[in-house]
């Protein structure tokens, strides 16, 4: 490899020199592919087959690390980025075509607090990573239907499934996300911290209409 065209946020296009990658590369825990790797086409794959996408970079991070060492390169470099979580996005917006993707499929750890019936789940995690986990201690979350969909991307629109009628949706039981931000910090965001990300991250506790939504018993917090 001697230089990668990548799509920048602009519309243009910027080069990525070997020396820039192979520093990015350097100082990330996980793998980075570009369309020379093995690996790179199993890397954008998802699960709606009409996309055929193929991104200049796929950053496949482990950690919170990762994640802000690849925003900060996109921001430096001013890339295209898109964001991975399950990948069940029927219109595809998990991958960029021609810019960086920041895949979290790695980050999947579930941790229960039986104590406080909430869990903390990372963002790549699919709802039966979830299940798994809570189920050994008799909870459940208001999830999806369909076990190999991501947390990140159900939660983010919601999240209808089993249980929605009796403990409403997923973002209704949301406490809090770790976020890390375009400017590659990481924060809090709750009712309490950040209130008005804590807000992106759900619809609002009242509708245009002036209804209340109806308070659920949380059940855990996302880190995104
Ligand atoms: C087979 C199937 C069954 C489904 N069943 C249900 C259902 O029962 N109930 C329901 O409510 N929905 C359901 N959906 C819809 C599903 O919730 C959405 O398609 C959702 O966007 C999938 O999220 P994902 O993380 O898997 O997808 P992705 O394509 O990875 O992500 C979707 C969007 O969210 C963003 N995103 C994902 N994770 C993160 C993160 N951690 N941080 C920041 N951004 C993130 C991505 O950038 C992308 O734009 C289903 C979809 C499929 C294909």
């Amino acid at each position: 490899m001697n230089t990668i065209s990548i799509k920048t946020n602009s519309g243009g296009e910027a080069t990525i020199t070997e020396n820039q990658f192979e520093e990015f590369q350097s100082n990330f825990r996980g793998s980075v592919f570009h369309a020379g790797t093995h690996g790179y086409n199993q890397a954008r794959e998802i699960w709606n087959g009409m996309f055929d996408k193929k991104p200049a970079l796929v950053a496949r991070c482990v950690g919170t690390s990762d994640v802000i060492h690849a925003v900060n390169f996109g921001r430096e470099n001013d890339l295209e980025v898109s964001v991975k979580g399950g990948g069940h996005n029927s219109a595809g917006t998990a991958v960029t075509d021609g810019g960086l993707m920041i895949d979290l499929s790695l980050m999947r750890r579930v941790t229960v607090d039986r104590k406080n019936q909430t869990a903390r789940v990372d963002g790549g995690c699919l709802l039966g990573d979830v299940d798994y986990e809570t189920q050994l201690n008799g909870l459940a979350v208001s999830a999806g239907i369909v076990s190999h969909t991501g947390v990140g991307g159900l939660a983010l629109g919601g999240g209808f499934g089993w249980i929605s009628r009796k403990h409403g949706l997923s973002v209704d039981n949301m406490i809090s996300a770790e976020v890390v931000t375009a400017d590659g910090r990481v924060v809090t965001a709750s009712a309490t911290e950040n209130e008005d990300l804590f807000w992106g991250t759900r619809p609002k506790e009242k509708n245009s209409s002036g209804r209340s939504r109806k308070k659920q018993k949380p059940w855990g917090s996302m880190s995104v």
